[in-house]
């Protein structure tokens, strides 16, 4: 009782020659036995823990009773991706971290028995007529949109959401690499918003196909979760050598040109030996797709185990897989053949020493101090900032130095009738932060054309 059930995996050898999905979730009996240690609190810590508050106690005490019918609306009530959340939230950092289960022993598996509902529910959604004489515009399919458009579907409002990439789901589908997300689960979840009245116009890039203005004269509303698809690089000698790309590259010529399937026209280069740079769950995901591709992987990361910002959940499946970690490392150049190509990446040792801003111990380079990797490619997964492209297009909002769109504590941006959430306005987060942001701004939005939109 004081542990989780553990969740079957995919066999490690198998993981290294596909991309199938490896964590394979709970089975019936599985997902019954660990939802008997659900103590059912009165208090429920981990409803508050959850930045879209789904009612967790309650979805769990219908898989004590097997009714996953029921399980499912009340996740639904609060969240419309129960089968992306259950796989890729951090739970261990928000529901489960407050479980009264977790003060002797392990928390109970929320995310787990997420997963478990989403993939065993047998229903459908209901279609909604759009009753309010209001249209809404969303900019961007990430999470962020999604929850919105969820939120305002429901409300019965015209949501239509205008994408710029040929697929919907932003990193849910170009970023979260299949092994952790498979795409036929963010495709279903997505569907179930097309079938409530959602519609999606994709291939529409807002502040080059489409102005801002125009959609602000067409519609009564508009929601902007555009993301933060900007790719963060070091500023170190070498970065522009071939062979050097940023995970963002990277991931999206995997997730959506399948550059690891033999019937496609790889876009990728064959790479041998690979330096991945970074310590969250981008690095962790480029390291694992790199290795799928054949290649010995090196991560880079500057500071200890205990600092690194990926699951850890995700850093044991990198371990498992054969990823060589090498901590206290920090690349200080890269160096190329004659051709331009990448050859090494040239580190400097690290010590920990006081903590910094992030309350985590600030990495210092160790003097005197320098190791080689002999390297064909390079991926830079150090973070990454919301893309200026809109912002340079429009003057309607306000964005600050960092690219990000300033907004209120109610979502709304500098502009009435215009709103904004995720990753554009808190810089690259969580997809449970994204949703959280969306829903908020859709209330916000309902209660802004109720009011005549007099705000
Ligand atoms: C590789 C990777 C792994 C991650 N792993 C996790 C994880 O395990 N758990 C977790 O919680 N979070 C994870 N994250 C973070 C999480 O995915 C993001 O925080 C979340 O997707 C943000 O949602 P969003 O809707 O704000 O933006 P996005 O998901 O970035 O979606 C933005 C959408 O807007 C579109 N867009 C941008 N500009 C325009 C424009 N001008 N016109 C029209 N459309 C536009 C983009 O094409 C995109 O589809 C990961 C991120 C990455 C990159």
């Amino acid at each position: 009782m004081n542990s989780k059930h553990e969740m079957r995996l995919l066999e490690i050898a198998k993981r290294l020659t596909t991309f199938e999905e490896v964590a394979l979730g709970y089975n019936e009996e599985e997902a019954y036995l660990e939802s008997l240690r659900c103590l059912n609190c009165k208090t429920k810590p981990c409803v508050s823990a959850c930045p879209v508050a789904i009612d967790i106690p309650r979805f769990i005490m219908k898989i004590k009773e097997k009714d996953i019918t029921s399980a499912h609306h009340i996740i639904t009530e609060a969240n419309l991706l129960p089968g992306v959340c259950g796989r890729v939230c951090p739970q261990e950092s928000q529901c489960e971290s407050t479980c009264v289960r977790a003060i002797k022993g392990e928390a109970v598996a929320i995310g787990r028995l997420e997963r478990y509902v989403a993939d065993n529910y047998q229903g459908e959604a209901h279609p909604q007529v759009a009753k309010k004489d209001y249209q809404v515009a969303i900019i961007g399919s990430g999470p962020a949109g999604l929850a919105c458009a969820g939120v305002l579907i429901e409300k019965g409002y015209t949501v239509t959401i205008y994408e710029a990439m040929h697929e919907n789901g932003g990193v849910l589908v170009y970023g979260i690499p299949e092994f952790r997300l498979p795409k036929r689960i963010v495709k279903a979840e997505i569907e179930t918003l097309k079938q409530m009245g959602v519609k999606f116009e994709n291939n529409v890039v807002v502040g080059k196909t489409v102005l801002l203005e125009d959609l602000k004269q067409e519609n009564d509303a508009i929601f902007i979760g555009t993301g933060a698809g900007l790719p963060k690089f070091m500023n170190i000698p070498g970065e522009n050598y071939n062979g050097v790309l940023s995970a963002n590259e990277f991931l999206t010529r995997m997730n959506l040109m399948k550059a690891y399937q033999e019937k496609y026209d790889t876009p990728l280069k064959k790479m041998t030996n690979v330096a991945v740079v970074g310590g969250g769950n981008v690095a962790m995901d480029a390291a694992r797709s790199a290795r799928r591709m054949g290649a010995h992987v090196y991560l880079i990361y500057r500071r200890g185990f205990q600092e690194m910002p990926a699951r850890l959940e995700e850093i044991h499946h990198a371990q498992e897989e054969g990823i060589i970690f090498k901590n206290l490392t920090n690349p200080v150049a890269i160096t190329a053949n004659n051709e331009g190509r990448v050859t090494n990446i040239i580190c400097q040792e690290m010590v920990l020493g006081e903590p910094d801003a992030s309350g985590r111990r600030r990495p210092m380079a160790k003097e005197g101090s320098e190791v080689v990797f002999d390297v064909d490619t390079v991926i830079m997964a150090i973070g990454n900032y919301p893309n200026p492209l809109l912002r340079t297009s429009t003057s309607l909002v306000e964005y600050d130095k960092y690219n990000c769109l300033v907004v209120d504590e109610n979502n709304k941006t500098t502009c009435d009738g215009i709103y904004g959430g995720g990753d554009v306005v808190t810089g690259a987060a969580t997809v449970i932060l994204a949703m959280g942001a969306g829903k908020k701004a859709a209330y916000a939005i309902d209660l802004y054309l109720q009011n005549g939109k007099e705000r």
